[in-house]
Parts: C-alpha cells; structure tokens; sequence
C-alpha cells in the first residue's frame, strides 16, 4: 500500500472498517482513525444497548470541526440537544464542543461518587 493509504480503524473496537485515501495523497499513520463512526457492528450494539457516544472537539484556526482523543456514553434518552451537535441519525454518534464536555464530565463524575458513596 502506498503511504496515502491506510485501513481506517474503528475507535471502539479497533477492528478496520474501511480504507482512507489522503485527499491531496499525503502520508497518512497506519493504521489511522478518520472519524467517529462506528462501524456496523459496533453501531449495533450501541443501538441494542441504548447509548451513543459523544466526542469533545474544538474549532481549528482554519474553522474546521477536529476531534479531541476522548468520548464517553450517554443514554439515547437524555440526550440534550442543546448541547449537542446531533450527527446521531446519521453517523452514529454525537459530538460536544470541548468546554461542554468537560462541564458533563465532571458532571458524571460527581454522580457517580454520589452513588457510591
Ligand atoms: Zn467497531
């Protein structure tokens, strides 16, 4: 395979899921990770389980939408939309501007300490 190609791995399972071209055919890592997206197998037991992954990201200088390297679970159910950039329906997952994200995770912490404790 040449450097521009690369298996495209599935963050959840790390099972490939595809293959990713560089669009001006620059060296991609091998493996490499394109997006989110789950693939079929994991989507379906997202959807079996009722959860849906939600990503942090932030705004590049050049205006583009990058994915922070962290996700958590949330129930189907109690998704806020406000919060949310929805992209469910389509591609499986949701993602959360990073200072939101923090804001919920820290959230989820405390509940948890409160359950345990
Ligand atoms: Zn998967």
């Amino acid at each position: 395979m040449n450097d521009f190609v690369a298996l495209d791995i599935c963050p959840y399972c790390n099972q490939p899921k595809g293959i990713a071209i560089h669009k001006n055919l620059k060296k991609l890592p091998q493996p490499c990770m394109t997006s989110p997206e789950p693939c079929d197998n994991c989507r379906a037991s997202f959807v079996k389980a009722g959860v849906v992954p939600v990503w942090s990201t932030f705004i590049d200088d050049k205006g583009k939408l990058q994915f922070n390297n962290e996700y958590f679970f949330i129930r189907r159910e109690t998704v806020r939309t406000t919060d949310l950039i929805n992209m469910m329906n389509d591609y499986g997952f949701l993602v959360m501007k990073e200072e939101e994200f923090e804001k919920h995770k820290r959230n989820m912490e405390t509940q948890k300490e409160r359950i345990q404790a």
